[in-house]
C-alpha cells in the first residue's frame, strides 16, 4: 500500500538534497510512513509536511527527518536515545539504520503519545524498540551512555545530563532555540568529557521540548 507515494517522495527528497546517504534513503524505502500517521490523515503521508498526531503534537516533515538522519551518521551495532517518540516513524528509521545489532530506546512525555507510538511500531514490526513514558530531558541514566541521542523537539538549550550520558566520540542532534522560530538544527560531537564541537547544520520548526531541562510547562 502507498509504495508508488512513497517512491515519489523519496525521489523528490533525492532531487531537492534532502537525501544522499545510500542507507538513510533505504531506511525510507523501507519504513511505512501511513501505519504512523493517524488514520483520517494517512492520504497526505508521503506529503512532505508536518501532520498532527494529537495533544498539539506532530509527526515532522519527512525533509527534516531525512535533515536529522543524515547529520547523524548512524550506523549498524550503536546504542540511541531519542527524545521525542510521537509517531515512533523516525525511531523505526533508526532502528532500520542501526540493524539487529543496534538498541534503541525512546522517550515520549505524553502518556497517550508513548502508548501510539509504541503501538504503531509494534504493528510495523520495529516492536524491539523501547518506548519509555517520562521526561526525556533527564535522559536514560539506566541505559546510558549512548553512542547517539537525537532530540525530536526544541530545547532552550542542549541540556545538561543529555551531554553527560553521551560516549566521547558520541553525536547528539537537537533543533535548539526559541519556541517555533529561530531555531536551528545542531550537531554536537562529544570529543573529550569536557569538550564538546557544535556545528549549525541549519534552521528549522519544532514543537517544544518540556521538561526540566527543557522549556516550563505552559
Ligand atoms: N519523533 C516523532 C515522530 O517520528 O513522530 C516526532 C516528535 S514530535 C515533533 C516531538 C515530541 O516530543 C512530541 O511527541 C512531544 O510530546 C515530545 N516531547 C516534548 N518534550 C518532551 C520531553 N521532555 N521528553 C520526552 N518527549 C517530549
Amino acid at each position: 500500500m502507498y509504495e508508488k507515494e512513497r517512491e515519489e517522495l523519496i525521489e523528490r527528497l533525492t532531487r531537492w538534497g534532502y537525501l544522499s546517504k545510500r542507507d538513510v534513503i533505504n531506511a525510507f524505502k523501507k519504513v511505512p510512513r501511513h501505519e504512523f500517521v493517524p488514520q483520517n490523515l494517512r492520504r497526505y503521508s508521503y506529503a512532505d509536511q508536518p501532520l498532527p498526531i494529537g495533544h498539539g503534537q506532530t509527526i515532522s516533515a519527512p525533509s527534516m527527518i531525512a535533515i536529522m538522519l543524515e547529520s547523524l551518521d548512524l550506523k549498524p551495532a550503536q546504542k540511541v536515545l531519542e527524545i521525542g517518540t510521537g509517531s515512533g516513524y523516525n525511531a523505526a528509521l533508526i532502528a532500520e539504520l542501526i540493524g539487529r545489532d543496534g538498541q534503541i530506546f525512546t522517550i515520549e512525555r505524553v502518556a497517550e503519545l508513548a502508548e501510539f507510538g509504541r503501538a504503531n511500531l509494534k504493528k510495523s514490526g520495529y516492536g524491539g524498540v523501547k518506548v519509555i513514558t517520562g521526561d526525556g530531558t533527564c535522559g536514560y541514566t539506566r541505559e546510558a551512555p549512548w553512542d547517539r541521542i537525537l532530540i525530536t523537539a526544541c530545547a532552550p538549550e542542549i541540556p545538561q545530563p543529555l551531554i553527560s550520558q553521551l560516549k566521547v566520540g558520541g553525536k547528539l542532534g537537537a533543533p535548539v532555540g526559541r519556541h517555533y522560530m529561530a531555531q536551528t538544527w545542531i550537531v554536537a560531537e562529544k570529543l573529550g568529557e569536557k569538550k564538546i564541537n557544535v556545528q549549525e547544520r541549519g534552521g528549522c520548526s519544532f514543537v517544544p521540548l518540556v521538561g526540566k531541562y527543557g522549556w516550563k510547562e505552559e
